[in-house]
């Protein structure tokens, strides 16, 4: 697909690296309703910005390096006008919403997604510089991580010395392993015994890990590390299968918060309700991220602090990308899930 010139607002990004998560392989697996440019954690640098401002809400200059939101807010309604566009009815691709990497092609000039050279910039882009210290390799970390920092420190009051279960070791995973890690926390990361790989990644971001492959097994597991010890902080990032709901009501003490960060099916668990009432436990779900959250990770990227420069990147060009789709739908995709396309390598 050719580029074009920028209209009055717009610009292009020449595109350095767009990672691959979960919600991308669904929308692979899936199938989509018509060819679309896929990638949605994108970032690059600015190659062009059209002379005339228009309705133009970001700021930015040729050459520039930027990561870009996914998000494309109207700017106008309540949630925009309070700071937190991620919210805005416009952003909410299951109410009908648009957002980065989810465009059909047909609507031209069809480069509205990260695995493409370029990215049309449209006047309602939201973009954040990249500071001069942080490569182009940590760059594609940016957004899960922001995500990750944002569920765990802020939804999770993730503190130091809190003890912190992550169930899951994929892509969200590791960056949520990061963040409790970055805050202090002590943290076990459990997943099935086919993610050892994953879980030999976490343990270099200094977690502690274990395998299960039952829900009993896994409360046993994880306890086992723990000690006596209840846990103050549960992450769920596989999806609230109801085992997994049962098990983390178990493992929180007094006070425990359980954080919901996928809306894998089947939506409807029990809980036990008594037992969540007598130990005073807060639920949370969460969506995205707030701008704060991508300053944070910012910092803590371009000073080491994340330690996600330890993740393994399995990188693809942009001639693979569908190949790598089809491995990571399959289940037979890379040892890591840190996973970019690079559009200008070959
Ligand atoms: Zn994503
Ligand atoms: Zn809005």
């Amino acid at each position: 697909m050719p580029t074009r010139s920028p209209r009055p607002g717009e610009g292009w990004l020449r595109v350095a690296s767009s990672g691959i998560c979960g919600t991308d392989v669904n929308l692979y697996a899936q199938g989509l309703a018509a060819p679309t440019v896929l990638g949605h954690h994108v970032a690059g640098t600015i190659a062009a910005v059209a002379d005339e401002p228009g309705p133009r809400r970001w700021s930015g200059t040729v050459g520039q390096r930027v990561v870009v939101e996914e998000y494309l807010p109207c700017g106008t309604c309540r949630a925009c006008l309070a700071g937190t566009y991620r919210l805005c009815p416009d952003t909410d691709l299951w109410g009908g919403g648009r957002r980065i990497g989810t465009i059909p092609a047909d609507e031209e000039p069809g480069l509205y997604g990260g695995n493409a050279e370029y990215l049309l910039l449209p006047p309602n882009a939201v973009l954040h510089p990249l500071p001069g210290g942080l490569s182009d390799e940590l760059a594609a970390w940016v957004l899960p991580y922001a995500n990750a920092l944002d569920w765990t420190v802020r939804a999770g009051g993730v503190t130091k010395g809190d003890r912190v279960i992550v169930l899951g070791p994929g892509y969200h995973g590791l960056a949520v392993t990061a963040a409790a890690r970055w805050a202090g926390a002590h943290v076990v990361v459990a997943g099935l015994s086919r993610d050892r790989a994953r879980l030999d990644i976490a343990e270099l971001l200094g977690a502690h890990t274990v395998t299960a492959d039952s829900g009993d097994e896994l409360a046993a597991s994880i306890q086992r590390v723990l000690g006596s010890d209840p846990a103050d902080v549960v992450v769920d990032t596989v999806g609230p299968a109801p085992h997994v709901i049962a098990v983390a009501v178990d493992l929180l003490g007094q006070g425990g918060r359980l954080v919901l960060t996928t809306p894998k099916n089947p939506a409807h668990v029990p809980v036990d309700t008594t037992a969540m009432t007598r130990r005073n436990l807060t639920v949370t779900a969460v969506r995205g991220r707030r701008p704060e959250a991508i300053a944070t990770a910012l910092t803590s990227l371009a000073d080491g602090t994340s330690r996600l420069q330890l993740v393994p990147s399995a990188d693809t060009t942009l001639e693979g990308t569908g190949a790598m789709l089809g491995h990571l739908a399959a289940g037979t995709g890379p040892e890591t899930p840190h996973v970019v396309v690079r559009p200008h390598a070959h």
